[in-house]
């Protein structure tokens, strides 16, 4: 998940609270008591998730878990698959540099019988099982970790350190739970395996490279990963979420994450003495300028019910007092909920710097250079349709309706993106599963502690929610693998 350090976008797409989970049928999640209920309720740190809430009704009558399915995951969890998270989890790699993490995850799935091809997009690779006529689903992971120390205090922390392609070391840490989400890869296509008399089709297992700086999908769909290995009908991922109780899923319909940009403003002037400031252009005063005026953008430009975010997250410019420098550069990130007000967003930010940069008098080789397209993902829309058929699997599997209707709270963005929304448009499902552990979880509703953020040094996750994942994308992957 890429936030750009501009929020917490694992709450924005995975909000689930507790309101109506409780039901003594459901065999796992912490909040399934009602006494523990009444405790989450009345923290004030659970009214958050609590609002965030909704329709998580509990549908008795079509309760129908394939109580098989959950024993064979749970049996393979205690065998191998929390070793392996615990492996992912002490090698973390960055994004593109992902060599042993990739390596080791073609290794799970070849030792399935499935096989893996790798190097597609820098790191990425495919695993393909092939079963049949029928729909071609995409079940993506993410690889990736990041640049920090981990903190968390547990007992299998991170110590791996990594030169980055900038050619400069850093500690590095699965601060993000991609190394939950491989390990959920590995179980579905284990349970894929070995339920494959059971289905029909064709599915596609993609480990991405490079998430956290939304690089890697399209890297994988430059190199031809439809070209080479189909169009999928359906492209399916999940990210697990800090602060939702371990093993709950959640999923939305219509937007699920914004768009993100980044943006490059390099904005030149003519530098000079500090007490002469008519015998120079500050870009200082110019990129001020810009930086009040983008937010016009926002405000003046845009439909008021279409949101979009600008943030200019760094300015950088000048050496000393009073010396008026010649050039400032500013970094922005961009978010929206649409397509259409992207554009127009990005169309403005490049007339607004121009104009900004000729007011102040800029001969037209020294106006304002804007960058864009470096960094960035489309919206992150699931399909209705299939969020719908998901949903009524889910509903006989997990027990319980994982529907999210609350609003978002942030504009935190996915790659995952790319796999949907490109010239392809494929309809995507992507949903949450929660992972902190229970007793955390109890620790945070009292008030005593907030929830370790995504992208922090105290980052930690339950890796029993690995469970959850695998039986949550086993279900949704069979039921997209049924022509409708
Ligand atoms: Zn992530
Ligand atoms: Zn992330």
């Amino acid at each position: 998940m890429k936030t750009n350090s501009a929020g917490n976008s694992s709450a924005g797409n995975s909000s689930v609270g507790n309101s109506s989970i409780g039901n003594s049928s459901v065999k796992y999640g912490p909040a399934t008591n009602n006494s523990m209920k009444d405790r989450l309720m009345k923290s004030h740190s659970m009214k958050l998730l609590g609002s965030m809430v909704l329709s998580l009704a509990i549908s008795h009558s079509s309760f129908a878990a394939d109580e098989a399915i959950r024993q064979g995951i749970a049996d393979h969890y205690d065998s191998h698959l929390s070793d392996l998270f615990t492996w992912f989890h002490q090698n973390p790699e960055l994004g593109f540099l992902e060599q042993k993490t990739a390596e080791r995850l073609a290794q799970e799935l070849r030792d399935l019988g499935i096989p893996v091809t790798e190097g597609i997009g820098g790191t990425g690779l495919v695993g393909m099982i092939e079963n049949g006529p029928g729909p071609l689903v995409l079940v993506r992971a993410d690889m990736d970790g990041l640049p920090l120390l981990e903190d968390s205090g547990l007992s299998y922390s991170s110590r791996n350190r990594q030169i980055g392609r900038d050619g400069i070391e850093t500690p590095v840490m699965h601060a993000c739970g991609h190394d939950m989400h491989m390990t959920t890869l590995v179980g579905t296509a284990k349970l894929l395996m070995d339920t494959r008399d059971s289905w029909s089709g064709t599915i596609m297992l993609v480990g991405q490279p490079a998430e956290e700086i939304i690089n890697g999908a399209k890297a994988m769909l430059d190199d031809g990963l439809y070209q080479r290995f189909g169009v999928p009908d359906y492209a399916i991922g999940l990210h697990v979420s800090s602060g939702m109780p371990s093993g709950m899923v959640a999923v939305r319909e219509g937007i699920v994450q914004s768009s993100a940009d980044s943006v490059d403003i390099k904005v030149r002037g003519i530098g000079g003495h500090g007490a002469y400031p008519h015998q120079t252009v500050d870009p200082i005063y110019v990129s001020s300028q810009v930086v009040i005026a983008l937010q016009g953008i926002i405000s003046r430009q845009i439909n008021p019910l279409s949101p979009a975010v600008i943030t200019v997250g760094s300015f950088q410019g000048g050496s000393k007092h009073n010396i008026i420098s010649n050039e400032v550069d500013l970094q922005l990130t961009v978010r929206t909920d649409s397509e259409s007000t992207r554009d127009q967003v990005l169309g403005s930010i490049r007339e607004t710097a121009l104009n900004i940069g000729r007011l102040n008098g800029l001969p037209d080789d020294l106006l304002p250079i804007v960058s864009m397209g470096f960094e960035s993902t489309p919206t992150n829309v699931n399909d209705s349709d299939a969020v719908q058929r998901v949903l009524l699997a889910w509903e006989a599997q997990l027990g319980y309706n994982p529907l999210v209707t609350a609003p978002r709270t942030g504009m935190g963005a996915e790659d995952f993106a790319y796999f949907t929304q490109t010239e392809h448009d494929v309809p995507g499902v992507f949903f949450s599963v929660g992972g902190t552990p229970p007793a955390l979880m109890r620790e945070i509703a009292a008030g005593r502690t907030n929830a370790p953020p995504h992208h922090s040094p105290f980052f930690l996750i339950d890796p029993s929610s690995v469970k959850a994942g695998v039986e949550a994308m086993y279900t949704a992957a069979i039921e997209l693998l049924q022509t409708p």
